[in-house]
């Protein structure tokens, strides 16, 4: 028989297969193990479900059966924590948490045990482990070199910038400072440049090794649609593609995803609500039936999906506009992690881009801050607007250059496009001559309606008949009109005021399509004049 700590089953690789079961390593996994066993530090980036765990918990196991003490995870979420330990106790390994759902007397117990040597992982959140008591417990430890390892997981959480900011996170840096000599990894699906800059500094990895792995996921189809009626859109959807598929709906507001879970399953589907509102039984009972049971469709916000390892989970729909191109993959990542042919599709309009904006505009934080923001919301706008391959301006987005995928919406069918340089200049100019003739701005309904030529009573009432471009596009309709306007506002050559009643403004970028400098090139699916469309292939 082998004893537990006999070194030829403390290998990397001998723990990969008693202890998970699992034939070789993935990826850059078995790299990034030897590199933390052997005491350097390492940024993980990897995209979801792509085995962030076993990078940390490999190293762990095999530290501690070397004699070398415990290593402490950093986990934002306790239903995480739960599902880990829960996992890690099945196969035998001496794993525990301290959190908030531990009463006073428990939480002895696990500190106990910690300072006996016994853990070889204890998962905690970050508030918990910057605490006084907690530190000097470590410190203990560290002194008998019973301190192995820090994992810091979702360490995304440490920047602003991200979906999931945690101010918590920022006092992790202690770690560094008082325990400068015990390696720590941090690990995050979310890939962007700003993010990553924000968790070497926070985090003081200044040092670390960085393993930077795809963030391609082959398997998922994207698809982005433009909203005509969205509920109508979601269900065909569902029907055509997915019936009986087990699938995730985010919404934007709680009240959407109320109204959704009920008209689908006034629909035949198992769909179920989801969202911070509801009372945490009813959850909990909630995400239970999403796990366990087959083809349930969660109608969710995003308080839902972080920790949830559902391996076929076959579509995630966005009906709203995500805040940005990092939560629309974080989110979209968790379809398919079965490797199997899943779809993440998005309904998007011009009222989300307006909603975003105004969340951005109203919002406290400072002038800087919001340009971040916005600009953040322009990428994925770009990216619903793209006539070409999602999947390269995805990874673009995520600094890896790539070749057209031929699994997405626009490469499996090149969307028809049209030009839409001439209706973009009528667009502008009428707003510029109104504002002249008027002295006041006007929203995009009033705009259009000048444009399209009809007669309203506020047409009337400010004689904007008169305006040489009265009429001018009435060969277009308004959905059209909006696409152009849409893409107008993605590309900053026109502005929303918010603070006074979403008004159109003029822009610095104007300029260059009112000359014509400038072409504005449009999907036919958005905006679709009768026989101006041309194929892009044809
Ligand atoms: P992440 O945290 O990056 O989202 P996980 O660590 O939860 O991903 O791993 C995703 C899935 O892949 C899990 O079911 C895990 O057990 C499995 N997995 C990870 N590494 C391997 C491997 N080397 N071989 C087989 N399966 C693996
Ligand atoms: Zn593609």
């Amino acid at each position: 028989m082998f004893r537990d700590n006999d070194p030829i089953l403390s290998t990397p690789a001998s723990i990969l297969h008693e202890v998970f079961g699992y034939e070789s390593f993935r990826g850059p996994q078995q790299a990034i193990v030897e590199h933390v066993i052997g005491g350097g530090d390492a940024l993980v980036l990897m995209p979801t479900g792509g085995g962030k765990s076993l990078c940390y918990q490999i190293p762990a196991i095999a530290q501690h059966r070397a004699g070398r003490g415990v290593t402490v995870v950093v986990s934002p979420l306790i239903a995480l924590m739960h599902d880990q330990v829960g996992a890690l106790r099945e196969a035998g390994i001496e794993a525990d948490f301290l959190n908030s759902t531990l009463s006073g007397e428990e939480a002895n117990a696990v500190e106990k045990r910690l300072l006996r040597g016994e853990i070889t992982l204890l998962y905690a959140a970050p508030e918990r482990i910057t605490t006084p008591r907690f530190l000097a417990q470590l410190e203990s430890l560290h002194e008998r070199g019973q301190l192995a390892l820090f994992a810091i997981d979702e360490a995304h959480c440490v920047s602003q910038w991200g979906h999931d900011f945690r101010p918590e996170y920022r006092a992790l840096a202690v770690l560094h400072e008082r325990f400068g000599g015990v390696p720590r990894i941090a690990l995050t699906a979310t890939a962007d440049d700003i993010t990553r800059e924000d968790i070497v500094t926070h985090l003081k990895l200044e040092g670390a090794q960085r393993f930077i792995s795809s963030f391609d996921r082959p398997n998922i189809r994207y698809t982005l649609v433009e909203k005509k009626d969205a509920t109508q859109q979601l269900l065909r959807f569902i029907q055509r593609e997915h019936d009986g598929d087990a699938g995730i709906v985010y919404c934007q507001s709680r009240k959407r995803v109320e109204e959704i879970a009920q008209t689908l399953c006034q629909q035949g589907l198992d769909a179920l609500p989801y969202h911070a509102g509801l009372d945490a039984g009813v959850r909990q009972r909630h995400q239970d039936r999403f796990l366990r049971d087959d083809g349930v469709v969660m109608v969710a916000t995003i308080a839902f999906g972080m920790g949830i390892d559902k391996p076929d989970v076959r579509f995630v729909a966005h009906l709203d506009l995500p805040k940005n191109i990092e939560g629309y993959y974080q989110e979209t990542g968790r379809a398919g992690r079965d490797g199997l042919p899943a779809d993440a599709w998005m309904a998007y309009g011009l009222q989300d881009v307006v909603n975003q904006r105004r969340m951005i505009d109203e919002s406290p934080a400072g002038e800087e801050f919001k340009q971040v923001l916005r600009g953040k919301l322009d990428a994925l706008l770009a990216l619903a607007e793209a006539t070409d391959c999602r999947r390269v301006r995805l990874l673009a987005y995520f600094g890896e250059a790539s070749q057209p995928c031929g699994n997405c919406d626009n490469c499996l069918e090149a969307p028809a496009v049209w030009d839409g340089t001439d209706a973009a200049r009528k667009l502008l100019s009428t707003i510029y001559r109104v504002q002249q003739q008027s002295g006041i701005s006007f929203g995009a309904g009033h705009i259009m309606d000048i444009l399209r030529g009809k007669a309203t009573e506020k047409v009337a009432q400010f004689g904007h008949e008169r305006i040489s471009t009265f009429g001018l596009a009435a060969d277009l309709s308004e959905q059209q009109l909006r696409g152009v306007l849409r893409q107008l506002i993605a590309t900053g050559a026109l502005a929303v005021n918010s603070e006074a009643f979403n008004t159109l403004q003029l822009t610095e970028g104007s300029r260059a399509v009112l000359k014509g400098e400038q072409p504005v090139m449009l999907r036919e699916s958005v905006s679709q004049p009768g026989g101006r469309v041309r194929n892009r292939d044809k």
